[in-house]
């Protein structure tokens, strides 16, 4: 795949650059959209924080998927994007009141509701409007997914959600609310998943917590069961789009559903990360006593998944076909933990070489930072670069 990689363009280019394959998000979008087209009444929405560069929220959005926030600045971006508000659904365990009456203002789809408290805040406040909150509330399912401990959120001591014994006194609050429509239930167990079996767990799990609210005589319209599903970190070239086809048929022949009722996904990395990659120059090699280091121009503040969760990406040298050597592959940051693999495999390095360290759409620039007053990281579309003058962008 190093030929997708416009070399020519990138030799100009100031270092580090996000690069974003279009072509590539528009091919993954379009395979969600048939995917989960195949059944009535799925409906996907693009979980924003995997990645809110609003040339990316644009495509999204022209693709026809919904959004999925976490933030009032995440419903800001979404509302600047096009995104229309009846597609926007809020989640987050501390929303704040400003972010309560944006989204209220904006008058979204559905506010992904986390605790009691927060059921309580979102009515007043609606009251206080005069209009009518359209909620979810997030049940805490207790599946343990297999991930990294970091990015599971459905066990059952968990920030996130409420706890499942805790659902029928919530949902009958819900719907004494005056200001509050109980529209249904909402999950996400996690992320990085890449076993059905723990979509289907979490499946029998809605079918069970459905079946004890019938028996109350409360049916809900809507389910949504969240994101999660992983990529192919390892060989992205393999698997540059996920088996969507499998995770909406998990869903398909696993949820119960009621007549009417429709199910909702939220989608971040998996519609995201295969389509970014950091691009970055070697800067120095050093020998060190026992092992060489590649210290790259990129580090953490780019691309803080490996120091924050030990993720591996995919590394390449774009500027050589030397024989491979070892290197502990680092970034330039004041912190131990910037460290993008060890003893890792690359092609001879030489200071200037570029180095692409792949399946970084997701959760890459948009959990960059400017610690060690760095700059924020520019991003690049293939459409960008068309311009000969590219370097002066
Ligand atoms: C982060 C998040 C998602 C998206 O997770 P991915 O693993 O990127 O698919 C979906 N829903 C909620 C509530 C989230 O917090």
């Amino acid at each position: 795949m190093k030929g997708m990689f416009p070399l020519h363009r990138f030799r100009d280019l100031p270092t580090p650059f996000y690069y974003y394959d279009t072509d590539l998000l528009r091919q993954t979008t379009d395979t969600v959209r048939r995917e989960a087209g195949k059944y009535e009444d799925f409906v996907v929405h693009y979980a924003v924080k995997a990645n809110a560069n609003p040339k990316i929220l644009g495509m999204i959005c022209a693709s026809g998927l919904g959004a999925d926030c976490v933030s009032g600045g995440e419903i800001q971006a979404c509302l600047d994007a096009g995104f229309s508000p009846n597609k926007i659904v809020y989640a987050g365990v501390g929303k704040s009141d400003w972010e309560i009456n944006l989204a209220l203002e904006a008058g979204i789809f559905c506010f992904n509701v986390e605790s009691m408290p927060e059921l309580e805040i979102i009515n007043e406040l609606a009251a206080a409007k005069n209009v009518t909150a359209g909620i979810c509330l997030r049940i805490n399912p207790d599946v343990d997914a297999h991930t990294h401990a970091n990015i599971t959120t459905g066990l059952a001591e968990n920030k996130f959600g409420i706890a499942m014994n805790e659902m029928e006194t919530a949902v009958l609050k819900a719907t004494s609310l005056s200001n509050i429509n109980f529209m249904g239930l909402h999950f996400h167990i996690g992320s990085q998943i890449l076993e059905m079996n723990d979509f289907e767990k979490l499946c029998n799990r809605i079918n069970a917590l459905q079946d004890l609210l019938e028996a109350r005589g409360i049916v809900v319209k809507e389910l949504n069961v969240g994101g999660g599903l992983g990529v192919d970190y390892e060989v992205p070239d393999q698997h540059p789009i996920p088996d969507f086809e499998t995770y909406f048929a998990t869903y398909h022949h696993h949820l119960k559903r009621r007549p009417g009722q429709r199910v909702h996904f939220e989608l971040g990395r998996a519609i995201v990360a295969q389509m970014g990659t950091l691009i970055s120059r070697t800067l120095y090699v050093k020998q060190g006593t026992h092992k060489k280091f590649a210290i790259l121009d990129a580090g953490m503040t780019e691309l803080i998944r490996p120091a924050l969760y030990q993720a591996l990406h995919k590394i390449e040298n774009l500027s050589s076909k030397a024989p491979q050597e070892r290197y502990d592959v680092v970034g330039p940051i004041c912190e131990s933990s910037d460290v993008f693999a060890k003893d890792y495999l690359l092609n001879q390095l030489h200071r200037g070489d570029l180095v692409a360290i792949r399946s970084s759409g997701a959760y890459g620039e948009s959990m960059a930072s400017q610690y060690n007053c760095r700059k924020l990281p520019k991003s690049y579309t293939p459409e960008d670069l068309q311009d000969c003058q590219c370097h002066k962008i």
